[in-house]
């Protein structure tokens, strides 16, 4: 029986944009499963992370409906130990074999745990990116554009747009 390889990607997906999409579509075209991992799971409302892991999970999950691979959503929330976090993770997931990230820190601590690590291509990094989006959407500017129409209505259905300007607003006091 041939054995099928099961990847991981990790990423905030604060929100989830076409960038992490082109290299999902990638990944499901070299391997049979996927596990995306939510992570800093426990973050939400400030304006680095606005949207909670549940409203991550539905972005991602609706994004990858379309992908040829069996695939797996899982929230996963920091720790303070970097030296445990991939035992940490690794709990919480189905057994995966390589892991797919351009993130120094991940590639690091997936490499010293034995895991392969693969790196994968920057489309556009300076519109695909999650700090742009936020930013386009605090300052009114066009952002449909650069998430998957699914990331649009999510982020409309839970007041998105508002939460971030709320979060913007310095508290006056009264
Ligand atoms: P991210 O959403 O910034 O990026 C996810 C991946 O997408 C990265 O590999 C990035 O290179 C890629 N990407 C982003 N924009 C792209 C584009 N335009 N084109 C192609 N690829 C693009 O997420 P991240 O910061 O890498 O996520 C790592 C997570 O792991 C964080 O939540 C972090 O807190 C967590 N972590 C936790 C610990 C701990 O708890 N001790 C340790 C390490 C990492």
């Amino acid at each position: 029986m041939v054995k099928k390889i099961r990847a991981l990607y990790i990423g905030r997906f604060q929100p989830y944009h076409l960038g992490h999409h082109r290299i999902l579509q990638t990944i499901a075209e070299e391997t049979e499963e996927l596990i995306v991992c939510i992570g800093s799971a426990q973050m939400s409302h400030d304006l680095k992370n606005p949207f909670t892991a549940g409203e991550r999970v539905l972005m991602v999950t609706s994004a990858i409906r379309e992908l040829p691979v069996k695939s797996y959503v899982i929230p996963i929330m920091d720790i303070e130990r970097n030296a445990i976090w991939v035992s940490h993770l690794v709990s919480l997931t189905p057994p995966f074999e390589v892991v797919y990230s351009n993130n120094p820190l991940v590639r690091r601590l997936f490499t010293e745990a034995g895991f392969e690590v693969r790196g994968t291509p920057l489309y556009r990094r300076d519109l695909y990116s999650g700090t742009e989006i936020r930013r386009r959407i605090l300052a009114g500017e066009r952002w449909e554009h650069l998430v998957p129409e699914a990331i649009v209505e999510i982020i409309r259905a839970c007041d998105g747009i508002r939460r971030i300007q709320d979060l913007s607003e310095r508290d006056t006091g009264e």
